[in-house]
């Protein structure tokens, strides 16, 4: 297949965890190209505004992109993932797998996307064993009351986090 290879990473990134980020180091030795979808999400009413969720990820794609050699630029988008897709010029979108929880919601996610572009092929990645049971949720959670999130996100990342909470 001579047709190059653009992954589409897309997530609310509120805010990018280890987990997040071991996936995009496992998607790049996969594609020429990688775009990371960052979704407005007003519904889950994020933590993090677009702006701050933008910048983080842009932050460490910034050095991934820089050690794999891999072009990874990083986009907002409200519209369906498929129009996202098709709009980047993706072929393949990237989303990772963490135990059976994400496993119905993705299952079905995959199904509609199937119906509406069965062109574009979704893959699952899973994180390192280390970062499998990492979620932004928690992350925040532990940050919010205090607890040490060195091990689960960015060093930038855990600097904002601080930030958020001691209301500086
Ligand atoms: P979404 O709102 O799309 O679930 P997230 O930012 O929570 O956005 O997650 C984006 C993607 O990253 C999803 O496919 C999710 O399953 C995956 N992901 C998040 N954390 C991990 C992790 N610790 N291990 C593997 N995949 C993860």
């Amino acid at each position: 297949m001579s047709q190059k290879r653009i992954g589409l990473y897309p997530g609310t990134f509120d805010p990018l965890t280890m987990g997040h980020v071991d996936i995009v180091e496992r998607a790049v030795k996969l594609v020429d190209e990688l775009v990371i979808g960052v979704a407005i999400n007003r519904d889950k009413g994020p933590l993090f505004s677009l702006e701050e969720r933008v910048a983080m990820v842009e932050e460490e794609m910034a050095r991934i992109s820089g050690a794999s050699g891999v072009p990874i630029s990083v986009k907002p988008f409200e519209s369906l993932l498929m129009h996202f897709a098709e709009a980047s010029g993706a072929n393949i979108i990237i989303r990772g797998l963490r135990a059976v929880s994400d496993f119905e919601y993705e299952f079905q996610m995959v199904g509609m996307n199937q119906a509406l572009n069965d062109d574009i092929e979704t893959v699952f990645l899973m994180a390192d064993a280390r970062y499998q049971s990492i979620a932004s949720r928690l992350v925040k959670e532990i940050a919010r009351l205090d607890g040490n999130v060195d091990a689960f996100a960015p060093a930038h990342v855990v600097k904002r986090l601080k930030a958020k909470f001691s209301g500086k």
